[in-house]
């Protein structure tokens, strides 16, 4: 890949934004324990972006030198048109990337759409290989779903597949070996993501079922042997070849390694604010510049270009009980 000359998108760091990650919906069909309380209050539909306001978005990211575009949510794949908008941002001239993070209970169903979109990379997450604790930890999901979306996915042929999986102590983080152990059977990567504190949760304490990186990888350490990789993906994941595999283990960690010097994003969330930073409250009101000058791409633009300004230079995460961010992950576009 060659690297823009002359990027448009800095911020005062000197860090080059080539990547944003879009929530197209705050909704989900599951509620994860550590992403969402059991009783939500999801935006009312006016609030949201639509398709088109989307599109437009994402296009003008492009014309500013944004080569990677993910769509998450929520549950991306519960919102009608998914697929088409993803058809449509397959389409644009000068995205090299587009990728999608899916909790995988529609992929059985869509994976070969999805690949005929253009759909490049897949993140799906998966906790736990047991259905009772699956279910447990998502309130409502089924394993099996999951697991027959997962091989959907696996014959649709994605350039790259990865599962993510959030590890909390005493509840999944007994499940780490097994889930490598499916990553390798399956010939997909895998990544660990220490829980971080968006939005309140009513379930658990999350000081209390904090397990870092260094445990999973010990952990992983007594039944593989994890060569370090240089792979990058330009993301905050620490990648280790998994021995006698193709498989590889990341490591996001939010709480033991900050990863903010190289940060290459920002997010959209559902509601058309550009979140310059996941651990921040910096933001700015796209939707309201969108809605005031429809069909002025040039302010768009503007707007997005003032915006790399108020990029802040790192997150603060702190395990206190009460999160600095009230957002919760889900509305975030994680
Ligand atoms: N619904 C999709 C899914 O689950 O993959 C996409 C959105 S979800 C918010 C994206 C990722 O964020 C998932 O891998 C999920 O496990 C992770 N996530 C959600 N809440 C989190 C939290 N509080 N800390 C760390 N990761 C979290
Ligand atoms: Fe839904 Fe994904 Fe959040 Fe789970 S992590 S509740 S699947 S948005």
């Amino acid at each position: 890949m060659t690297t823009n000359p002359n990027p448009i998108l800095v911020d005062r760091f000197g860090r080059i934004v080539n990547y944003v990650r879009v929530s197209i919906t705050d909704r989900c069909d599951f509620r994860c324990l550590y992403c969402m309380g059991e009783e939500m209050t999801f935006l009312p539909r006016a609030q949201i972006l639509s398709l088109e306001e989307i599109e437009t978005v994402c296009r003008a990211f492009v014309e500013l030198g944004v080569n990677k575009i993910r769509i998450t949510g929520g549950e991306p794949l519960v919102r009608k048109g998914a697929v088409d908008l993803l058809g449509k941002l397959g389409r644009l001239p000068d995205l090299r990337e587009l990728a999608l993070s899916t909790n995988g209970s529609q992929l059985a169903t869509t994976a070969q759409a999805l690949k005929g979109c253009g759909v490049k990379r897949i993140n799906i997450s998966l906790d736990t290989l047991d259905q009772g604790l699956f279910r447990h930890m998502t309130r409502v999901g089924d394993l099996n779903v999951v697991l027959r979306g997962i091989d959907a996915a696996l014959e649709a042929g994605f350039q790259r597949i990865k599962l993510n999986a959030v590890i909390l102590k005493n509840r999944n983080h007994h499940e780490v070996a097994n889930l490598v152990a499916f990553a390798v059977a399956k010939n997909i990567d895998i990544s660990f993501i220490e829980e971080m504190p968006l939005g309140l949760v009513n379930s658990h304490n999350r000081a209390e079922e904090y397990y870092s990186s260094d445990q999973i990888r010990a952990d992983l350490q007594q039944r593989y042997t994890l060569l370090p990789s240089a792979d990058n993906t330009g993301g905050p994941s620490r990648y280790f070849h998994i021995a006698g595999s193709d498989s590889k283990v990341g490591f996001i960690s939010p709480h033991s390694h900050n990863f903010c010097a190289s940060c290459n994003r920002v997010r959209l969330t559902a509601e058309g604010r550009l979140l310059l930073c996941l651990g921040n409250q910096h933001s700015v009101d796209l939707k309201q510049v969108l809605r005031s000058n429809p069909a002025d791409l040039g302010k768009l633009k503007s707007a997005i270009v003032g915006a790399m300004q108020i990029k802040p230079e790192k997150h603060e995460f702190a395990l206190a009980e009460k999160p600095v961010i009230f957002r919760h992950m889900s509305a975030t576009g994680g």
